[in-house]
């Protein structure tokens, strides 16, 4: 099949081989693949409106016995710079949150040997309480393997007892390229992808939402990041568990492994291969928080129809370098200068007509 024919056929939905996926990731001019993308995405959601959540990610601990190579937050057991914060510190964070109009919070951080499944148990039940209308989006399969390590209890028996406490879905963190060959040479201590696969299987069938990401431009080769694409295809086939995909690139500038960033231009490539490969994910979220507002904007023509969150108060990818940050006017705005409507979301894609808009 001819490069256009293909494109064409992707932007009508039909499904990518990995041999093709490659070959458009590798060959198509970049805005023929960016109008595929974009012809893909209007297709999946004809109205002209693009989606954001109020939200905020509360880094509750930086210790961490994972120790990945790209990640310049974490400080190792026993480090002074290692700090958790107290129930009340994070409460704190909610309240703020919530003030602001948040209908969801992020709890995520290191994966800490010395918290307990109780810790969470009890601070998600006050979040609830206090917070019935935030809903708690929180945690990465990392921490939930931490701390079915610490209890010595199945994942599933973890997120069982999570689920009664409060939280409500599971966020796509940690995934970074589901490829053996590139865990080991960047998180050698992280989980396996079969084992990130099969948690977010668990969750999924537990009934909580999930989310799936992607961490870009590390190490990884091109083929990779479509083999990364596939996995995450194969297990919505089998689940329809995943809301989002997210892809976001690696930040290097204050990490151990260093290296490079992405450029825009490779930002959107992915954006646009992941539109047109991913054909059984509804939502494509543009992470405006490592390439910028302008970018983000950009994003909307690459297949994105969802920019996220407005990420109150974060730490992980500040700390490797990044400086983006954005009011929800700041995010409407961009939104609306694209030609699209802003319209405010909950964690399940649920519209909230209810809360104004910054710009109303
Ligand atoms: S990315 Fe997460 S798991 Fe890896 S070292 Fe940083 S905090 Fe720990």
């Amino acid at each position: 099949m001819s490069l256009a024919n293909l494109l064409e056929a992707a932007a009508d939905g039909r499904r990518l081989s990995f041999d093709q996926g490659v070959r458009i990731y590798k060959e198509a001019p970049l805005h023929e693949l960016g109008a595929a993308a974009h012809a893909r995405r209007m297709q999946m959601h004809p109205a002209d409106r693009v989606t954001y959540v109020i939200d905020t990610t509360i880094n509750y601990t930086n210790v961490c016995n994972v120790h990945c190579t790209f990640c310049a937050f974490f400080r190792p057991e026993g480090h002074g710079e290692g700090h958790t914060m107290t129930h009340d510190q994070v409460i704190e964070r909610v309240r703020f949150a919530a003030d602001q109009g948040a209908t969801q919070i992020m709890i995520q951080g290191g994966v800490n040997p010395a918290l307990r499944l109780e810790w969470f148990e009890r601070l998600f039940e006050r979040v609830r309480r206090e917070y019935p209308h935030v809903d708690i989006h929180s945690l990465s399969v990392s921490e939930i393997v931490g701390l079915a390590h610490v209890e010595e209890l199945s994942t599933r028996d973890v997120l069982m007892r999570l689920k009664t406490a409060g939280m409500k879905s599971l966020p796509g963190a940690g995934a970074e390229i589901l490829v053996e060959r590139v865990r080991k040479r960047i998180s050698a201590r992280k989980v396996k992808p079969h084992e990130w696969l099969g948690v977010m299987r668990e969750a999924q069938i537990l009934g909580m939402p999930t989310t799936a990401t992607m961490m870009f431009g590390s190490i990884e080769t091109l083929e990779e990041r479509i083999e990364h694409l596939d996995v995450l295809r194969d297990l919505q086939d089998e689940t329809s568990g995943f809301t989002a995909f997210i892809p976001w690139y690696y930040v290097p500038f204050k990490t151990p492994l260093r290296g490079r960033e992405a450029s825009g231009l490779e930002y959107l490539r992915m954006l646009a291969i992941s539109r047109l490969y991913l054909d059984n994910f509804a939502h494509l979220q543009a992470s405006w928080l490592t390439p910028g507002l302008k970018l983000g904007q950009l994003a909307l023509f690459y297949g994105c129809d969802d920019m996220g969150g407005t990420i109150i108060e974060e730490q992980v990818v500040h700390d490797a370098g990044s400086t983006n940050e954005a009011t929800r006017k700041q995010l409407e705005e961009i939104v609306l200068g694209a030609g699209f409507r802003p319209v405010i979301r909950d964690t399940y894609w649920n519209l909230r007509d209810d809360v104004a808009l910054a710009t109303a």
